[in-house]
């Protein structure tokens, strides 16, 4: 038996004829750029995250960087993050030429700690990104309220989390702006990079409107200098395909986390692996991610040689990455961070993985901890 960590093709025969269809629309069109495909997308899309407004980026990376240009973070400027998250999360700080500041996670959600933020702010904190990691929401009362009090913008990192819920509030609907990707392996792949940035504040939509198109308007008189970060309109007409998928799929991830909870506690796996802790109101699994006590490289060699694909969700925290040395973190700054980088690996979790591929897995990580 193989058991990919994602298996895309599953997905795509399921798909397939709608795909060819809405794309060879576009192709008897030849309207690439922008168009209605890209506006209804964002429409639905504001509409799905509770949010007024939705607009579609060239990526989830371009989502985090429009979002701080729009909300005018720049050089001098500092915003909290999470030193647990993928790579472009902090490099979009830095590319405005604002400082990142760490807040080191929970060790049960993996999300930051809301309870050391007051530490962190500064006279100079103008942001802070949440990031709700594995399709989890971060605990955002805390958040929003000290953002709020301290006049800190909130910009959430939503990439890995779109439908999630934190008491019944969708994901990039709380804060000033919810940032998205399309990437092929979040919840709502598209078939190439793609990136959504959601708002409820007039302003923000107009900036970040603006900004997306070289700052442009009217066409080639620039108010402010932005960049190239369309959404490309292949990629919505294929996303809007999706979505209406989207919830039977989150609901077959959210049935696997159950399946893989049974099989654990069957296999009697509870003192070698702790399984995702589920605190808010509706994880949506874009990763199922186990913590061991002990041999983690190890169980992700043996898994492999099974045909068994995992991921490292990440091996090196932020702050200990050589880019960011200037930063002068050191190790042992973030012990929960870091805790994370060495335990944890990722389980196949897709909507698409049969019980028997999932048995499979939960029985060879138990061969691994009985030799
Ligand atoms: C995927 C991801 C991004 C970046 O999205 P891209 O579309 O790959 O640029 C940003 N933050 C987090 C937490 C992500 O998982």
């Amino acid at each position: 038996m193989k058991v990919p960590l994602l298996d895309l093709k599953a997905q795509y025969q399921t798909i397939k004829d709608e795909i060819l269809e809405a794309t060879r629309e576009l192709y008897e069109t030849q309207q690439f750029i922008l168009g209605p495909a890209v506006k209804k997308l964002e429409e639905r899309i504001a509409l799905y995250c509770d949010a007024k407004y939705a607009v579609g980026v060239s990526s989830g990376t371009d989502a985090l960087l429009i979002a701080l240009m729009a909300a005018g973070i720049g050089p001098g400027d500092e915003v909290i993050t999470s030193p647990y998250t993928f790579f472009a999360t902090v490099a979009s700080i830095v590319r405005v030429g604002a400082r990142p500041v760490f807040l080191d996670i929970k060790n049960d959600t993996y999300n930051i700690d809301p309870q050391a933020m007051k530490d962190k702010i500064t006279k100079l904190t103008k942001a802070i990104i949440p990031v709700h990691l594995y399709g989890q929401c971060c605990d955002m009362d805390a958040i929003l309220e000290m953002g709020h009090a301290h006049d800190i913008k909130v910009i959430e990192d939503a990439a890995q989390a779109i439908g999630a819920e934190y008491k019944g509030r969708r994901a990039g609907s709380m804060g000033d702006m919810g940032c998205f990707s399309f990437f092929p392996s979040k919840n709502l792949g598209a078939f190439g990079d793609g990136g959504m940035v959601t708002t409820s504040s007039d302003t923000l939509y107009e900036q970040l409107m603006l900004l997306r198109v070289h700052g442009s308007h009217p066409k080639y008189y620039h108010k402010v200098v932005g960049g190239n970060f369309r959404l490309d309109t292949l990629q919505a007409a294929i996303i809007l395909v999706k979505l209406p998928y989207l919830e039977q799929w989150t609901e077959a991830r959210q049935n696997n986390a159950k399946r893989y909870r049974e099989l654990f506690r069957r296999e009697g796996l509870d003192g070698w692996v702790s399984l995702p802790v589920e605190k808010e109101d509706r994880h949506i699994y874009n990763q199922f991610v186990i913590a061991v006590q002990s041999r983690r490289d190890e169980l992700r060699r043996f898994l492999n040689e099974a045909d068994i694909g995992t991921e490292v969700y990440y091996p090196v925290p932020m702050h200990l990455q050589p880019c960011f040395k200037y930063l002068n973190a050191n190790k042992g700054d973030f012990p929960k961070a870091e805790a994370a980088a060495r335990k944890t690996l990722a389980l196949p979790i897709f909507p698409e993985l049969t019980d028997e591929q999932q048995a499979f897995v939960v029985q060879k990580i138990g061969a691994f901890y009985s030799s």
